[in-house]
């Protein structure tokens, strides 16, 4: 090991020196006290954690210094939230008592430090209950949002010191983020620490794309900057003579929503047209401001042509998150379109600092999109029934959704996500209504349930005693509240139907002279392959399962062996972890160990040599072997975490793998021939399909072919670019996604 040499002194220095600049960047907020409580909090951490060291070797005072610096500067909390957040890990890790902290610092501060502490056993590696435990965060949430943003700030400076973690740490906490910080963070309006999370999290799984991405808009820097100061020029003139005060700049999209868009659209980096952004803040006051957004739009547009369909306008109907902002793209002088946002400072700092700054400027109790979505966490919470798991994807479609605005037949406002159907509507009025929904009427038009609403439609629901949930309105309702309200109450209805069905069983059973007890109530439900007694009832009931049925069952009955289900237990894991550890190594060696263990290569994506990929050990068919980029990682690294297997490949030479491109290009007679020519007498590349579309003149096609690894893939690419009449070559996911 190598040997450590520390400078205490200029250590201690150090600390020092940051807990200024953390007090500095409190100033703003800092009333009368403030600074002597945020002291004693730095002194006790500095104290607990005196001899602690983060992996980088630093001292571990580092780290709640700086998540209470993002805090007060980037989040713009106050003095409590400080004081937390220099404790956040304290309770956790060291010998101080949440007692001693209540003592101390007060009940609300206890608290939020409890909340804390909950939630960092939420990704705890060896639970299998993340859902679970993800769903207990979101009562902490319920309870004080401090704690969230606390826990943000903690992951942010996480995430921005992660160099020194080993791989599989840093995959997993990258999974995480992206699955649910980065959500959150969006839904409390913190864009900046969003964005920031996704390229973060970007930067370590999929580093290549990170890396040339990032490459490529430094090149292009200087060029991009002059066409800014071009572009602003005019705009900064006119704002000016018409005694408009504003700050206008040009802001760089993130790295993530660059990938997105490239992978969205399937284009090229040099075919992404918005790689920045303009911003015109103004300065505003608030009686002037939504007149001065527009004035200033009025300019914009005098100078630019704007695209009529990509106007924005959150001034007059903020986003839930209380987002707001007027955004165009115009027609730069290069035509190129240009994305033009613009809004006040107070707007601004809103759509930076979200939650705390929304606070600050709330003058009336009026409720805000903010409000209204805690209170629906809340309403979700008081859900006993809900599956943790399904709550939780139905929780994080809530989290990402655009919203849309609908009017009530009496003119009042209601949110709901984009897609939202007529039904979803009618739950959002009242549970009641939705539950005995049978059509509506949007624009004075009579539609069916399932609807689609588009902004800015009346709608009045028309209603039925009749009438009950039914199972298929789970296939278009998108709300949470009203996901939820259909499946307890289908399962309400289930429970009715399942008791009749007991009575009839029990009946059917002493004609067959068969006992009646848990014991042959279980081998009856493996026996109709059901999944609980309440479902072998309800088939009864149902009729699908008849004296019949149960006499073949009698009959068979001697035959039968019980066995337990196949579920993956802990301990079994642990021996399936234990057996792919290679002796010197922990990491499963794809190739090596083939004949040794079972593993398969997933056909979610595809993996071939050279990509950078995991292990993930399925319940029945063995290790599936996925790469880290893959639809699927971070679902499965941040529910599953205690399933993921670090692998790697070893040489691999005779083997073949499947991988799909995507060609577009100019239909010409005789280009899928050159096509084929190339990969199949050139390459020697086996062809398992190919699909070609061609539309007006346009190829487009998805050819799947066996190769050997990504350095055979990429010459592969190369080679088909060269062909007359081809304009891209791209490799997808897998064949689901070629459409
Ligand atoms: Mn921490």
């Amino acid at each position: 090991m190598k040997e450590l040499v520390i400078d205490l002194e200029a250590e201690k220095n150090e600390i020092l020196k940051r807990y200024r600049a953390l007090l500095r960047a409190c100033k703003p907020t800092l009333q009368k006290g403030d600074k002597r409580m945020i002291r004693k909090a730095f002194d006790m951490a500095l104290e607990s954690h005196k001899d602690m060291r983060r992996k980088s070797g630093e001292p571990y005072i580092y780290h709640p210094i700086a998540v209470a610096q993002i805090a007060a500067e980037e989040i713009g909390l106050g003095t409590t939230s400080i004081v937390c957040a220099l404790l956040h890990d304290v309770v956790e890790d060291t010998d101080v008592s949440l007692d001693d902290i209540e003592r101390e610092f007060g009940k609300k501060v206890a608290r939020i430090i409890d909340g804390l502490t909950k939630i960092s056993g939420v990704f705890d590696t060896n639970s299998s209950l993340q859902a679970e435990n993800f769903r207990k965060m979101l009562l902490t949430l319920a309870d004080d949002v401090r704690v969230i943003l606390i826990k943000l700030a903690d992951r942010l400076h996480n995430m921005r010191t992660m160099e020194f973690m080993p791989r599989d740490k840093q995959l997993k906490l990258s999974s995480e983020t992206v699955y649910l910080y980065a959500p959150l963070a969006h839904r409390l309006g913190l864009y900046a620490i969003k964005s920031e999370l996704e390229d973060l999290s970007m930067k370590y799984t999929e580093r290549e794309t990170y890396q040339f991405i990032k490459n490529k808009l430094n090149e292009k820097k200087a060029e991009r900057e002059r066409f800014i100061s071009d572009f602003i020029g005019p705009i900064k003139n006119i704002l000016k003579e018409q005694g408009l005060d504003a700050d206008v700049f040009g802001r760089p999209k993130s790295i993530h929503s660059i990938w997105n868009k490239m992978k969205k659209k399937a284009i090229p980096f040099e075919e992404v047209y918005d790689l920045f952004a303009i911003r015109i803040i103004l300065d505003s006051t608030p009686d002037h401001e939504k007149a001065d957004c527009w004035k200033a739009y009025s300019i914009v547009t005098d100078l630019y042509r704007p695209n009529p369909d990509r106007l924005r306008d959150w001034i007059s109907s903020p986003k839930a998150n209380g987002y707001e902002s007027l955004h165009t793209t115009v027609m730069g002088p290069r035509g190129q379109w240009v994305e033009v946002q613009i809004r006040t400072k107070r707007m601004n700092e809103i759509a930076e600092k979200g939650f705390a700054a929304h606070w600050k400027y709330k003058e009336s109790s009026t409720d805000s999109g903010l409000d209204q979505w805690v209170q629906k966490v809340r309403d979700m919470l008081k859900n006993p029934d809900a599956n943790a798991l399904d709550f939780l994807d139905d929780f994080k479609m809530n989290l990402f959704s655009d919203e849309i605005f609908i009017f009530t037949p009496k003119g009042a406002l209601i949110q709901l996500p984009l897609d939202a159907t007529a039904l979803d509507f009618a739950f959002e009025i009242h549970t009641d209504v939705g539950a005995s929904c049978i059509g509506a009427k949007v624009n004075h038009k009579l539609v069916p349930l399932n609807y689609k609403l588009q902004n800015g439609d009346q709608v009045e629901i028309i209603t039925s005693s009749k009438q009950t949930p039914k199972e298929d309105w789970l296939n278009f309702v998108v709300t949470a509240k009203a996901k939820a309200k259909i499946k307890s109450s289908l399962k309400e209805e289930k429970r009715k139907v399942a008791e009749d069905g007991k009575e009839i069983l029990e009946r059917k059973l002493k004609t067959l002279k068969i006992t009646y007890n848990s014991d042959n109530i279980y081998k009856l439900t493996y026996y109709f392959k059901l999944t609980s007694p309440q479902d072998l009832f309800y088939n009864v009931a149902k009729g699908l399962i008849d004296i019949k049925d149960l006499r073949e069952f009698v009959a068979s009955e001697k035959t039968i062996e019980i066995k337990p289900q196949d579920k993956i237990e802990a301990d079994q894991v642990q021996n399936l972890l234990r057996n792919i550890k290679a002796k010197d190594s922990d990491i499963l060696l794809i190739g090596e160990d083939m004949q040794k263990i079972d593993y398969k290569l997933a056909n979610c994506c595809n993996p071939i040599p050279g990509d950078d990929v995991f292990g993930f050990i399925t319940v029945s068919d063995g290790i599936k072997i996925h790469r880290t980029n893959c639809p699927n990682a971070t679902k499965l690294m941040s529910n599953y975490g205690y399933r993921i297997v670090k692998a790697r490949w070893t040489n691999q030479q005779e083997l073949a793998f499947l991988t799909g491109l995507r060609i577009t290009g100019i239909d010409d007679v005789g280009l899928i021939n050159k096509l084929t020519t190339v990969i199949s007498n050139d390459f020697k590349i086996n062809i398992r399909s190919i699909t070609v579309d061609s539309d007006n003149g346009i190829f487009e096609g998805s050819i799947m072919v066996y190769v050997n690894d990504t350095n055979h893939l990429d010459d592969l690419i190369k080679k088909l670019n060269t062909v007359k009449g081809i304009t891209s070559v791209t490799r997808f996911d897998s064949l689901e996604k070629a459409s």
